[in-house]
């Protein structure tokens, strides 16, 4: 089988990467296909959707013209700097040019041991692989930047996880590119200043093309990873969104979130929601999640400062942290700009922040489904408030902040069913809900697909409601109780 790629990561990054091979394994059979996105990318589904595509996903066998590679990259994680970290367990498999012209990286996770593996098994088992496929397209159509699922494959073998024998299992994954902080800190911690400059002049080529002749150029480059990281960490906040695991190198220069471990959706409005066993100390807790955002950005930033002014180190720390120091007030204007159509506002009136702030604040401690309240809130819009009310334990401050919200709409007088249509399209009324995805996945590891596929079809349509579906539209019964994941991937 014949893959059009273009593999420039291969081609212009020599020194960066180690050409590297899936391991072999006894049994692939693709347990789950995007026949929409095979589309997307101009590959033949049909054709990989098949016994010899099984073998290709998983890594096992590759595909004529195929150079697959490891990548190398560094990371901190929770805090602490890893030198070496890079593709313990996956491989670019190639590159394609998307019907839309756009560049694609096709990534296997799962596919075996590399020279970066250390102490792993370079596998991956079907539960975490079958998460990331639901996560990683409920985000999509969600919206949100993201990196997708291609195809989920078991290959046959039982590997051995803290929680027993688990089915082994590949994702072929799809992004616009696997460049992370993490490979920038890789190559200015080696001291490596000319393949960290390659490096650099390769991910503006790729992300920020117009740059590319821009005199100051990594530092404006640096500003775009900033603005897009930023503008993803707010649309992560309003749905509810804590990824588990920011570290550097599950950070990207695209924009996409990437890596779905130990990542969860908020049910009840919590600042401090922690999802993740390994998190004790809330690093990665839903709100502190758009600091952790700038504190990897500072990373980022330190990496490019030899770039941004090499003859002048200091004048470069300077401009560095000057754009980093946007970084509250970009965020921000982001979150602004994406909460507004939530709470049905239109125009810019300069008290919206502190009304949208208001919101939130009405919520805290209010054991409040964070979905439910937004969704609701759009029968308000057409002078029914008792169904959002009735969220709340003690609903007069959601009474009081009505009022302030309704008062906004006297200015603006847009027509009611239509700002409660366009709220609807704004704010989902189907999220991954965490006893769902654990439903799904534990039926999937005993070899029922059936709940998997309805619930991927259900996050397809996030915001169309559908009679039948009320289960999932649903917080947890508290018979469910406390949630935790694990990074056990
Ligand atoms: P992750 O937690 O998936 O973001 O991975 C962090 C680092 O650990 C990356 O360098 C991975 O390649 C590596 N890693 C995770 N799991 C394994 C595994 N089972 N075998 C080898 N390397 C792994
Ligand atoms: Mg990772």
């Amino acid at each position: 089988m014949r893959f059009p790629f273009d593999n420039t990561y291969a081609r212009d990054l020599d020194g960066l990467y180690v050409p590297w091979e899936g391991a072999k394994v006894p049994g692939p059979e693709i347990v789950a296909f995007n026949h929409g996105l095979a589309g997307e990318l101009g590959l033949d589904g049909a054709a990989l959707d098949t016994p010899e595509g099984a073998a290709i996903l998983s890594g096992s066998t590759a595909p004529a013209g195929a150079h697959p590679l490891a990548m190398a990259y560094a990371g901190h994680q929770f805090g602490g700097f890893s030198p070496q970290l890079g593709d313990g367990r996956a491989l670019l498999l190639g590159e394609v040019i998307d019907q839309s012209g756009k560049r694609r990286d096709i990534h296997l996770k799962g596919s075996g041991r590399t020279p970066f593996s250390r102490g792993g098994d370079g596998k991956a088992v079907l539960g975490p692989v079958l998460r990331e496929f639901l996560i990683g397209e409920a985000m999509h159509a969600l919206g949100i930047p993201t990196t997708r699922a291609l195809a989920a494959v078991t290959t046959g073998e039982t590997i051995v996880r803290q929680d027993g024998p688990q089915p082994g299992a590949v994702l072929a994954r799809v992004a616009a590119s696997h460049l992370r902080v993490g490979t920038f800190q890789y190559f200015a911690a080696r001291r490596e200043m000319d393949k960290l400059r390659q490096l650099a002049d390769y991910a503006i080529a790729r992300h920020d093309p117009d740059l590319t002749r821009a005199p100051d150029r990594y530092l404006r480059f640096f500003e775009r990873v900033q603005d897009r990281q930023a503008d993803l960490l707010a649309q992560w906040v309003l749905v509810g969104f804590v990824h588990g695991v920011m570290n550097t190198d599950n950070m990207t220069i695209s924009g996409e979130t990437i890596d779905y471990g130990p990542c969860a959706f908020i049910d009840i409005y919590d600042p401090n929601a922690v999802f993740s066993s390994i998190d004790h100390h809330g690093r990665y807790a839903y709100a502190n999640q758009p600091k952790i955002a700038q504190w990897n950005l500072a990373r980022l930033a330190e990496c490019l400062v030899p770039l941004i002014a090499p003859e002048d180190l200091d004048r470069g720390v300077a401009q560095a942290t000057e754009v980093l120091e946007r970084f509250p007030a970009i965020y921000q204007e982001k979150w602004l700009n994406r909460v507004r159509p939530k709470l049905g506002l239109t125009g810019d009136d300069p008290a919206d922040l502190d009304l949208a702030n208001g919101f939130f604040a009405v919520m805290e401690g209010q054991q409040v489904d964070l979905t439910r309240a937004f969704r609701r809130l759009a029968d308000a819009a057409v002078g029914q408030p008792d169904s959002a009310r009735a969220l709340f334990l003690d609903p007069a401050p959601f009474d009081g902040w009505l009022e302030h919200w309704q008062a906004r709409f006297d200015a603006d007088r847009a027509d009611p069913a239509q700002r409660m249509a366009a709220m609807n399209r704004a704010n989902p009324i189907y999220i991954p809900r965490n006893h769902k995805v654990e439903e799904a996945l534990s039926a999937a590891t005993n070899g029922d697909f059936g709940p998997f596929r309805t619930l991927l079809e259900v996050l397809a349509d996030p915001f169309t409601e559908r009679p039948g579906l009320e289960a999932f539209a649903a917080p947890a019964p508290d018979s469910f109780g406390p949630y935790t994941t694990f990074c056990g991937t």
